[in-house]
């Protein structure tokens, strides 16, 4: 069982891997904390970019000597392959790591990843700590990975009656405050950001017009971008095509409050089916509406 102190480092571990948000796909976003013999915290680290030091790497480099005979709070599975940077279980081993704590076992491990290893070595490994919490973080990645598609989030303005219009401020308020943890942002009349680019130097900020119409061929250029998720600020053909074709997982509405007593309902035909309320707010004088797929 973990210990409290435990718990408090992977919380901290979820809420540092955030930081990579937008900038590691198509690797996931991971964050690392480093406890000593003693419990106290000597090192922390997330994975910044793709290509960069993976979280371990950047933790234990923090906690240097510190780290042996200590405990590593990872949000992923240490992953188990040489690839761009060295196998973070082998990192963890020659820090002389002897337990680790993992929210979320990596899906394409398949039981021989970086835990079995760490576990053939003698560790004391612990899977599945806090998994829902950091799903919070990783959970896009991880749908996208057995969607084996990028995960799509809509996001639509609408006026009284329903109809979608072009984003009122509070919209682009709240697309400001989400679109960084995205990997691409596609909007109406988006044009490619200056100084703003997100993994790989691609662009960050693309308009719809450059994405095509067809939803199979639209999931096609993302992921060949290296997207794992994208946020559509609609209204657009693109966003209707991938609603109807059940490619949209979460869907945000803003839509003005209503009067308190009207004699005519405004519909909201853009309320898709299939879908379930998940969280709802205010923000000025729009109620902000968003639903996840089923
Ligand atoms: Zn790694």
């Amino acid at each position: 069982m973990p210990t409290s102190v435990e718990l408090a480092a992977m919380r901290r571990a979820i809420i540092i891997s955030a930081s990579g948000l937008g900038a590691t796909s198509p690797n996931p976003a991971v964050g690392c904390v480093i406890l000593d013999a003693a419990g106290r915290t000597v090192g922390e680290g997330y994975h910044l970019r793709k290509g960069a030091a993976h979280a371990e790497v950047n933790a234990l480099a923090a906690a240097g000597t510190r780290a042996a005979g200590g405990t590593a709070v990872v949000t992923l599975e240490p992953c188990n392959h040489e690839g761009l940077t060295p196998a973070c279980h082998q990192a963890l081993l020659d820090a002389k790591i002897v337990r680790v704590l993992i929210a979320v076992m990596d899906p394409t491990s398949r039981g021989e990843g970086g835990a079995a290893r760490l576990r053939q070595a003698g560790v004391d490994v612990q899977t599945r700590v806090l998994e829902k919490e950091a799903l919070a973080v990783l959970g896009p990645w991880h749908a996208s990975l057995s969607r084996q598609r990028p995960v799509l989030h809509l996001l639509i303005q609408a006026d009284a009656a329903g109809n979608p219009i072009a984003p009122a401020s509070e919209a682009l308020a709240e697309i400001e405050l989400q679109r960084h943890a995205y990997d691409l942002v596609i909007s109406v009349d988006g044009s490619t950001e200056e100084g703003r680019t997100g993994s790989h130097g691609r662009a960050f900020s693309v308009p719809a017009r450059s994405v095509p119409d067809e939803p199979g061929d639209a999931l096609a250029a993302l992921a060949e971008a290296g997207a794992r998720t994208a946020l559509l600020v609609g209204p657009s053909k693109l966003g209707e095509r991938l609603l109807s074709a059940a490619l949209v997982d979460r869907f945000t509405l803003l839509q003005p409050v209503p009067e308190p007593s009207q004699a005519t309902t405004a519909a909201s035909p853009l309320f898709p089916d299939g879908f379930v309320l998940s969280r709802i707010t205010r923000a000025g004088g729009q109620l902000v509406v968003s639903a996840e797929r089923r």
